[in-house]
């Protein structure tokens, strides 16, 4: 036999030894020394040494087996401290031959370890956490193969599966090496979706547990590893597969085909297994090692290529279970992720979660729009937070703040629950308005609608008392689903919505709205510098007649016998207005030859692009209504990417320019006898509501927690007043009118939560 035979064969025995001492009889700590005992008799090493981490940054002795016994529990290193503790600091093996001549090796004469002087100390990592340090030394310089180091590393899956699933040590004193894990902590992100939420930290992608880590035969966990890959692919060339797929997520799919068959990664994972450990626990070894390698690149571009590995890692595991298994929620259940991929939110069950974290995210993200639909906290852009808690952590989610509390303390707790108390108390006073219109108290009535764009938005009609949909986002169902719909699918959808609404709830669908950050999956364009000015919205849809022309078929034939309306987004002049509705008219006549005739049809535009704002009087010759999209609209008119946090709230939609601009678009459709409405989240808060209701807007259209504040806010208001008090703030020249508009608000006894 060679010596790589060999040392795999010592191997093997090594892990069917360890084994038997874990099934065998005695607590945790007898089975630690049994552990040390039987590496050091495998690898004929002098010293065995296991240390763990303990609260406050210091490893432990815990046991060994050639050291003093009476070093045990005694012998402590704080993290960065001599040999031990620059293992745990670097998370990285480390090989000496004579540790004395190393300078960072600091002497322990409680243990008697003068005597030894090859070292190698290997970190011991559950999730990407270092828990402990593994030690061997012997007398001599000896220098241990790659094969032994590798053997060493494999040991320590073992380990810390039997340090983190015993009470050897309290859980928290598992957390993170700079002793965060054993604080409260706040952390500060940006708001995604109103709310307090209270609960347990459920980890998305959670560390899955691996109950056997050492196997019974190699051979057999060489074939489940091999039918798994086998799965993986398929699944990645079916994803490929799918209509539409180009550009980017093409890119995308074609490096996670490319990992997918990475002889490195696929090698490492065998050649753990070879070791003796199931495939399970072999693909979490070389996914721990990524995920410490990912921990220490900085470069965003290797760290993203390392995340695709990651999640590889993670599909492979899924498959290795045999299926997707979800654990059960807790009660009170918030998710913690990095991020959220379009349909991933609603795998879990609704009904068990109140509240979202993220460490990206942005407020017209996918997965953050469902979660304000279902009335679920968001707090995203969290740095770090999803290396910072471990599932079972209690947690507030301050949707109001942006905040994030971890492990609160009591006193925070209480705090939130008043807090949440409150909040649940204003839901049921806005609640009891659904029946009652919104009339200001000098009698003029706000048509209040609804933003929706998934079915799961259909039940807020009741709840809310809106008065139809104002703005339903086609987009949405389309990135929600594996390809494009197609046009009975699509009929379908918007059939089930004009069905929900009934007759005495119009339904303005907006056509297609993708590109800048609402991305089909399926379907996208190559990268773009400036993807909020690029090639989005009705610009694919003229550029894509068929796709268009197919999203219109399906919403006449959807209309058939009752009133249609579609709003067109992102028109820059009339003339793109006019082309947009030259090709409904044609699938008009088209349809209606078919048979397919709307009982009324009304098509509006969107506001959003400043350039119409010179073409109004022309354009209204076009239009049946118009509505202002504020979002886009305030970005463009500032020149503020929405997306981006560090300038998205710079300059105030509550400010001169800003409003004046609202006020001369009322007045022109008013002029043009055109119906004017305000779809944009400004239109959803309290207080930039009953700013527009007096600028003249009279049909505001907002997500669903919306429309109760702004209700009420409306019933307090005196319209007429509030407008003499805009028509002389306006030509001040303030920044922003906000502060004077709550203090008007607060002194005449309007509303605002
Ligand atoms: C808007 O821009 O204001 C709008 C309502 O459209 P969206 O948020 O979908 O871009
Ligand atoms: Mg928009």
């Amino acid at each position: 036999m060679s010596k790589i035979e060999v040392d795999a064969d010592v191997a093997r025995r090594l892990l069917s030894r360890l084994r038997d001492v874990l099934a065998g009889d005695g607590d945790a700590q007898s089975r630690l020394d049994g552990v040390a005992m039987v590496i050091a008799d495998s690898l004929q090493a002098e010293v065995c040494s296991i240390y763990v981490m303990r609260a406050g940054e210091v490893l432990e002795l815990f046991a060994t087996e050639g050291l003093n016994q009476s070093a045990v529990h005694q012998t402590r290193l704080r993290v960065a401290e001599g040999l031990v503790g620059d293992v745990a600091a670097r998370g990285r093996s480390l090989s000496l031959a004579d540790a004395w001549q190393h300078p960072s090796f600091v002497y322990r004469p409680e243990t008697g370890e003068d005597l030894f002087h090859s070292f190698v100390g290997v970190p011991i990592i559950r999730g990407s956490r270092v828990i402990g340090v593994l030690v061997v030394q012997n007398r001599d310089t000896r220098v241990f193969s790659d094969l032994e180091i590798e053997t060493l590393e494999t040991v320590t899956m073992v380990l810390a599966e039997l340090i983190g699933s015993s009470d050897l040590v309290s859980r928290d004193e598992l957390m993170p090496a700079d002793g965060i894990g054993l604080l409260p902590l706040r952390l500060d992100g940006l708001t995604l979706a109103p709310g307090i939420g209270i609960g347990t930290v459920v980890l998305h992608e959670p560390r899955r547990s691996i109950n056997d880590v050492v196997a019974e035969d190699p051979e057999c966990e060489l074939h489940r590893l091999h039918e798994a890959l086998q799965t993986l692919r398929a699944e990645v060339d079916t994803m490929m597969g799918f209509d539409g797929v180009s550009g980017d997520s093409l890119d995308i799919l074609r490096a996670y085909r490319m990992f997918a068959q990475d002889k490195g990664w696929i090698g490492r994972i065998s050649d753990a297994v070879r070791s003796g450990l199931t495939a399970e626990a072999a693909v979490m070894r070389v996914h721990d090692d990524t995920r410490m390698r990912m921990h220490q690149v900085s470069d965003p571009y290797l760290r993203e290529r390392l995340h695709d590995l990651e999640d590889l890692a993670n599909r492979l595991l899924r498959h290795l279970a045999g299926e997707d298994v979800q654990d059960e929620l807790p009660e009170d259940a918030v998710l913690v992720c990095r991020n959220l991929g379009p349909t991933e939110l609603l795998d879990y069950d609704r009904s068990r979660l109140c509240g979202l974290v993220m460490e990206e995210g942005s407020r017209t993200m996918h997965a953050v729009i469902v979660a304000r639909a279902l009335g679920i906290p968001v707090v995203g852009r969290v740095d770090s937070v999803f290396s910072m808690v471990e599932s079972g952590d209690s947690v507030i989610v301050d949707g109001e703040h942006g905040q994030v509390f971890i492990r609160p303390s009591e006193d925070i707790c209480l705090q939130f629950e008043e807090s949440l108390c409150l909040r649940q108390h204003k839901l049921q006073a806005w609640a009891q308005l659904r029946t009652v219109p919104a009339v200001s108290r000098d009698g003029v009535t706000v048509n209040l609608m609804l933003n929706a764009g998934l079915l799961l938005d259909l039940p807020h009609l009741e709840e809310t008392g809106a008065s139809g949909i104002g703005l339903y986002r086609t987009e949405l169902p389309f990135m929600s689903r594996p390809a494009l719909p197609d046009v009975a699918a699509q009929r379908a959808l918007y059939s089930r919505i004009l069905d929900y609404a009934g007759p005495e709830r119009p339904v303005v669908f907006r056509t297609l709205d993708v590109g800048s950050d609402k991305v089909l999956p399926y379907w996208h364009s190559t990268r773009e510098e400036n993807p909020a000015l690029g090639w989005r919205s009705v610009r694919i849809s003229m550029d894509r007649p068929a796709i268009f022309l197919e999203q219109l078929q399906a919403l006449v034939q959807a209309a058939h016998g009752r009133v249609l309306c579609v709003m067109f987004p992102m028109i820059s002049t009339v003339e793109e207005f006019c082309q947009a509705r030259q090709l409904l008219d044609m699938e008009l006549s088209r349809q209606g030859a078919a048979g397919f005739v709307p009982s009324a049809v009304r098509v509006g535009t969107m506001l959003e692009v400043p350039s119409l704002l010179w073409e109004l009087p022309a354009l209204l010759d076009h239009v049946d209504f118009l509505s202002i999209g504020t979002n886009d609209l305030s970005q463009f008119l500032f020149a503020t990417d929405r997306g981006n946090p560090s300038v998205a709230d710079r300059y105030d939609v509550l400010s001169p320019p800003f409003l004046k601009v609202v006020r001369q678009v009322v007045r022109a459709c008013a002029d043009a006898g055109v119906a004017c409405s305000v779809c944009g989240e400004m239109a959803g808060r309290p207080l930039e509501a009953v700013v527009l209701a007096a600028l003249g807007v009279r049909t505001l259209s907002m997500s669903a927690s919306g429309v109760g504040p702004v209700k009420a806010a409306v019933r307090d208001a005196n319209l007429g007043d509030l407008a003499g008090y805009l028509d002389d703030l306006l030509n001040l020249g303030y920044r922003s009118l906000r502060e004077r508009l709550r203090g008007y608000a607060r002194d005449h006894g309007i509303s605002l939560p």
